[in-house]
């Protein structure tokens, strides 16, 4: 049997179009799901759209439509952004569908059932933008929210609490003994920290909200946003007794942004607890995208759009820089300058130009053809290949796309060095040098041919083109990476296709 690999982004509120930094999550996810694949684990990739809760509803009234309306034409705009990047997820979940309500009702029955959710009161802050609710002693005096700066009204009303006071300890353990549960290790400190700090029941249910998942024990309450959103991640799996929910769970990786790093590693756990359930095996806060160093928001009107720049420049390069630019965790800076520079010299001088160089010296000097390596000498780049590989497969399991990127570009200008010396245009013109020259253009081709294979997560319909040019017939996406021998995979004597510039340099 396979190995398993469920691999989760969080379900995108749809009171906004999608942005950069969505399209940050969904492309670090389908990068870790296409490496997983070609690694041989059968692989679920879930995302999907959470589109409950006041926000959907004021967001509806102001646009003058309903809830559900307004979610079916952002949802349209979140599914073709990710077919427009090449996202090759699973499933896609709505919080709106049957199949995910029917889970949400079921847990709450069970909870409170089990008296971990009972009647109570809360006595609170809320922030309607954030639908956050705040303890006085979180506001430190203020009368605005700690998240986003906005007024935060009070409100005491009846309602159904979680006991989330019930799993302080069981938590904390929780995280000592797995160390590798909330990464990166600052953003797992100020989780510990806000545990110790105390946890309050939660309230899990809202009063006089009609747009929500209606509480099963109690027609006048609808079940807080928050809980309804995180069950996505078992309802897509069909739990409880779905074959799929049993061989999936628990996830292996979720990844979210910081700022709902506190929903999924303290909330999400001990709901998961409560239902006897283990939690996920990795919890993953990445960091911002910031405009002049401010986080991007609506409110600030400084998003940035990624359509415009896939529209000019491709899906992959975008997928490239989100990924190359800054290490995965920590805050990034975008600019268009930034951008361009990136892309040029990665993308249009490295890569294309290695493929550009190799294959029309095979078109003029070998007759299209692919020829045989004649001494068996890889040049170091066999064992080139498996130490990058061997590399790639620790910051793959870190998360660290940025680093794996970096060692494949070792690989990259290796064997651009490796032109420049071997000087092939020269040998070609040598009788007595034919052999040595086609073992130099076998010795590019393959390497190119591996290259194709592991930017396939990263930059999939870039790594497709050099995969045909170089004569590969095979799927690409079903190709399964074995690092022993992976050297020599090669077809001599087929046809390797002359194609347009990979990455057209960008004008800057
Ligand atoms: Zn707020």
């Amino acid at each position: 049997m396979r190995k398993k690999f469920y691999l989760t982004t969080p379900v995108y509120y749809v009171n906004d179009v999608p942005h950069i930094g969505h399209t940050y999550t969904t492309v670090a996810a389908d990068a870790l799901a296409r490496y997983k694949r070609m690694r041989g684990y059968e692989v679920f990739f879930l995302t999907g759209t959470d589109e409950h809760g006041d926000k959907i509803q004021q967001a509806a009234r102001k646009k003058e439509t309903t809830p559900i309306e307004l979610a079916n034409r952002v949802v349209s705009r979140f599914q073709s952004l990710w077919k427009t990047l090449h996202i090759s997820n699973d499933d896609f979940l709505r919080t709106t569908e049957e199949r995910h309500i029917k889970v949400v009702k079921e847990v709450f029955l069970k909870l409170y059932r089990q008296d971990d959710i009972y009647k109570g009161t809360y006595e609170g802050w809320y922030c309607t933008p954030c639908e956050t609710f705040w303890l006085e002693s979180q506001l430190e005096g203020k009368r605005v929210c700690p998240e986003c700066g906005q007024a935060v009204k009070k409100i005491k009303e009846e309602s159904y609490l979680f006991r989330l006071s019930r799993y302080q300890n069981r938590l904390l353990q929780h995280l000592e003994k797995n160390p590798e549960f909330v990464l990166p290790p600052t953003r797992k400190n100020e989780v510990v920290q806000f545990i110790r700090g105390g946890l309050r029941d939660l309230s899990v249910t809202r009063l006089r909200l009609p747009w929500g998942i209606r509480c099963p024990v109690d027609e006048k309450h609808t079940i807080y946003v928050w809980v309804d959103a995180l069950l996505n991640y078992i309802s897509a799996l069909s739990y409880p007794s779905d074959s799929l929910f049993l061989s999936f769970w628990p996830a292996n990786v979720q990844l979210v942004g910081k700022d709902i790093l506190k929903f999924h590693a303290i909330i999400w756990p001990a709901l998961l607890m409560a239902l006897g359930l283990e939690p996920p095996r990795l919890v993953f806060a990445h960091g911002w995208w910031k405009m002049t160093g401010e986080k991007m928001s609506k409110s600030k009107g400084n998003i940035v759009d990624p359509n415009p720049l896939i529209k000019d420049y491709g899906a992959d390069a975008l997928r490239y820089f989100l990924l190359r630019e800054v290490p995965f965790g920590e805050d990034g800076s975008f600019s268009l300058p930034l951008f361009v520079k990136r892309v040029n010299s990665d993308l249009a001088n490295d890569l294309g130009n290695l493929l550009n160089r190799t294959v029309p010296l095979v078109t003029r000097s070998c007759g299209g053809r692919i020829p045989h390596p004649q001494d068996g000498n890889s040049a170091g780049f066999e064992d080139l290949t498996k130490n990058t590989l061997s590399r790639l497969d620790q910051f793959m399991d870190r998360l660290s796309f940025s680093e794996a990127l970096s060692a494949i570009w070792q690989m990259v200008k290796a064997a651009n060095l490796y032109i420049d010396r071997s000087a092939p245009w020269r040998l070609a013109k040598e009788e007595e040098k034919q052999k040595e020259l086609h073992t130099v253009l076998y010795n590019l081709l393959e390497t190119l041919r591996i290259l194709a294979l592991i930017l396939f997560p990263f930059i999939p319909s870039s790594a497709q083109k050099i995969w045909e040019e170089i004569g590969m017939e095979e799927n690409l996406d079903s190709q399964i990476l074995e690092a022993r021998d992976i050297w020599g995979g090669l077809v001599p004597g087929r046809e390797v296709k002359k194609g347009p510039p990979l990455f057209p340099r960008i004008k800057e």
